[in-house]
């Protein structure tokens, strides 16, 4: 692990986030990417758990944060409008606040507006400490999205006592509650109630255009998934995010 990170072999890949209204990018997620030399590009399904077990996917993610606020400065710097790129914060860091200095630092070393870089966390019901944590970000001015509504672990609950920006519900809790009348009615409130609290929303997993026309008619906001793009490398991602300007 440490050699390959030395050895330049994790790469960041975006996945664009999309106006479900209008078909625009309007931010993107960071996901790490391991291109093995022998074995090709191993998806973070197959490292991050064993990486959390073991302690050393703070190094990645410490990566991953300082390679996302670079190239927004790079964008800043040629003149494009840079849009929001979100990172994802493993649990293990949710132990120590060390993590909050780590981003406090890259926003000041590579000057930029804490609004630009949104912070996705998958809270845990079991830590207390994650709370005041988040509560430190949130005062701190971070955008704060909370990964995985829907599934076991991000609940109602938080909802309540835990100051997120943005709620980015499961691609799971989508496919599995798209399938029946009663789910759709589920996801429909649960976007109404999330907007009444002044929450905004990313539906995460979106394959088909029946899903995204559902979201739409439900007023849901923000789409990320398959149907609209892949996590793409960040060559492809700034040709269609900012394609060349005609002569
Ligand atoms: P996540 O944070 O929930 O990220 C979304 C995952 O859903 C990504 O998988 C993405 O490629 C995938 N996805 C997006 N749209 C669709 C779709 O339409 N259909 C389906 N089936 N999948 C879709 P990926 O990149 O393999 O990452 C898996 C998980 O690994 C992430 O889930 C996250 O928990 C973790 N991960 C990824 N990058 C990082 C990182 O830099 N740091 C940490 N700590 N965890 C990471
Ligand atoms: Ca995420
Ligand atoms: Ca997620």
């Amino acid at each position: 692990m440490e050699y390959a990170l030395e050895a330049g072999e994790f790469t960041v890949y975006l996945q664009p986030k999309y106006s479900i209204a209008t078909e625009e990018i309007v931010g993107a997620e960071a996901l790490v990417r391991w291109i093995h030399p022998e074995k090709d590009i191993i998806s973070p399904g197959d490292f991050v758990p064993i990486f959390e077990q073991n302690g050393f996917i703070i190094k990645p993610d410490e990566f991953v944060w300082e390679r996302v606020c670079s190239l927004l400065r790079k964008w800043i710097d040629f003149g494009l409008s840079p849009i929001p790129v979100s990172v994802n914060v493993s649990r293990i860091h949710l132990k120590n606040n060390r993590f909050i200095a780590t981003f406090d630092r890259l926003i000041e070393k590579y000057g930029l507006d804490k609004r630009l870089l949104e912070i996705e966390i998958t809270e845990t019901i079991d830590n207390i400490n994650a709370e005041n944590m988040i509560k430190s970000l949130k005062e701190r001015g971070y955008m704060l999205l909370m990964d995985d509504f829907g599934s076991g672990y991000s609940t109602l609950n938080m909802l309540k006592s835990t100051p997120f920006d943005i709620i980015k519900i499961d691609k799971e809790f989508l496919n599995e509650f798209m399938l029946s009348d009663r789910g759709k009615k589920i996801i429909s409130h649960t976007i109404s109630m999330s907007k009444d609290i002044g929450l905004g929303l990313v539906a995460e997993g979106v394959e088909t255009k029946e899903q995204a026309d559902f979201l739409c008619s439900c007023s849901c906001n923000v789409a990320q998934g398959f149907y609209y793009s892949r996590p793409i490398d960040i060559d492809a991602f700034e040709k269609m995010v900012f394609p060349p300007m005609e002569a």
